[in-house]
């Protein structure tokens, strides 16, 4: 198959660009960026940096989740023309967890060629390098800060058997390793991505327990993706009533009422909610008292 030379007119490129380390920028996308007719960027002087470095002088667009909508048309009013624009955020992939699923769904649905110039991506460099199962996985992305949403998908992951890979800020980080280990336990394996592909690049692991440790002498400070291992069978075995105590306490410090979270744990246990609801009242004495 002969291959069409590249940019192409009428061709929206979607491309990668470094997540960290400059060097990751592919001659294939640095080649494209200084040839396009136009560049979409998240944030043209967060970019401009990057394009300037990379003798790219095609105009740059803003197109961020506040302007999409607006922008799209004109976007591709430059692909109709037969100009050549290429897609990039402030890093890694665009359309994972940064703009570009609407203008790619768009493109295609207006009759044009959508073409990815793949580049480094957090979740992936985080999934590839933990040491947990790449075969099946599941991408979160961030969760939501709060509420009903957040404890669902919590719950959720807490009991996927593939490895899921979540991005979260680092002042969010404690919290999330506490609702991790209230619902999986703190053996589960973990590995926490600090700072990709830069000079201060870190994996953290290998247990809930271990991780929480050492972030509660290291402050979070940096970029982190998180890698959870998926539930085994031995973590699905039907938790102790001491668990289930434990997990409803957690969804009830989210904001759940105690109704809920017996629900929630009803559901995901497949235990009766009076039994779950009974236990909130009457704990059970733990070997220690
Ligand atoms: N589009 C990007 C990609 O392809 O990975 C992700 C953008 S998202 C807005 C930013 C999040 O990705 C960060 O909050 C962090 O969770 C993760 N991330 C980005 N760069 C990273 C790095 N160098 N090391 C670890 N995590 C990173």
């Amino acid at each position: 198959m002969s291959k069409r030379l590249e940019p192409a007119p009428g061709v929206l490129y979607v491309v990668g660009t470094p997540i960290g380390n400059l060097g990751d920028l592919s001659p294939r996308a640095k080649f494209l960026l200084q040839n396009v007719s136009a560049i979409a960027c998240e944030d043209t002087r967060h970019s401009g940096y990057l394009l300037k470095t990379l003798g790219a002088n095609a105009p740059l667009f803003s197109f961020h989740k506040h302007n999409a909508t607006n922008r799209t048309p004109q976007l591709l009013d430059l692909l109709k023309n037969g100009e050549s624009l290429a897609l990039i955020s402030d890093a890694g992939l665009p359309g994972i967890s940064d703009p570009g699923e609407s203008l790619v769904a768009a493109t295609k649905q207006a009759g044009h060629d959508v073409i990815c110039i793949p580049g480094p991506c957090a979740a992936i460099t985080a999934l590839v390098s933990s040491g947990l199962p790449c075969n099946q996985f599941c991408f979160e992305g961030f969760l939501p800060s709060k509420g009903k949403s957040r404890e669902e998908i919590l719950l959720r992951v807490s009991k996927e058997n593939r490895t899921t890979i979540i991005y979260e800020a680092p002042h969010r980080l404690i919290r999330l390793l506490d609702e991790l280990e209230g619902l999986c336990g703190e053996e589960r394996s973990i590995q926490i991505a600090k700072e990709l592909t830069k000079l201060h690049e870190q994996q953290i692991g290998s247990t809930i327990k271990e991780v929480r440790e050492y972030f509660s002498v290291n402050k979070p400070i940096g970029e982190f993706t998180i890698v959870l291992a998926g539930a085994t069978k031995e973590a699905v075995i039907p938790p102790s009533s001491e668990d289930l105590l434990e997990q409803m306490k957690v969804l009830m410090k989210a904001g759940a009422s105690a109704n809920e979270a017996a629900r929630e744990i009803a559901k995901s246990s497949g235990l009766a909610k009076r039994i779950l609801y009974s236990l909130l009242h009457n704990p059970p004495i733990s070997n220690n008292d």
